[in-house]
């Protein structure tokens, strides 16, 4: 699946990265030329469980294949457990892909 197009100076869709803010902030997808970037707030990271962490990977991993937010679901924000794909996403995924 291609998420960003390829250009002559890259083939990689995502780039991952962890940066270290002191905020709220958990993590966040960023549409760019060429390979798009998901990173991830170690900040807050080192204070979440693993089914957390998961969830904010999916909830990034969500918009990179261009899903926006929603009231419930992966891609509700905020900081809690999701390790597995709702019902909603999935209906979003068959409608777009
Ligand atoms: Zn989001």
């Amino acid at each position: 699946m291609n998420i960003a197009p390829d250009t002559w100076a890259t083939y990689e869709d995502l780039t991952f990265k962890d940066i270290l803010e002191q905020s709220t902030l958990l993590g966040y997808y960023q549409k760019l030329t060429g390979s798009d970037i998901i990173a991830f707030n170690v900040f807050n990271f080192m204070k979440m469980t693993n089914d957390e962490r998961k969830k904010v990977a999916l909830h990034e991993m969500g918009h990179a294949l261009g899903f926006g937010h929603h009231d419930s679901g992966i891609m509700r924000q905020g900081r809690f457990s999701m390790t597995e794909l709702d019902e909603h996403i999935k209906e979003d995924y068959y409608e777009l892909y």
